[in-house]
């Protein structure tokens, strides 16, 4: 009777354990992909950092954008033309 007792507590703080674990590798910041992700300037959309044109406005504004972005502009511009 102990040791189902004893087996099923060992059960429960393995268990604990695993959850902790798993929130600590989900929550424990951000991952080495999520550092390099930017949203686009123009369509808000994620994407990693080499995939992004990167302009700077004045002295530090940083403003980048998305390969579909800047084509849908220069095809903008080209209608205005
Ligand atoms: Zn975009």
């Amino acid at each position: 009777m102990i040791v189902t007792v004893l087996a099923v507590a060992f059960l429960i703080v393995i268990g604990f354990i695993v959850v902790v674990g798993y929130k600590a590798i989900f929550k424990g910041g951000p991952s080495p992909e999520e550092i390099d992700v930017e949203k686009c300037s123009v369509c808000r959309r994620k994407f990693t950092r080499n995939e992004l044109l990167l302009r700077t406005i004045g002295d530090y504004k940083l403003l980048y954008f998305c390969r579909e972005c800047v084509l849908k502009l220069y095809a903008d511009l080209g209608m205005k033309n």
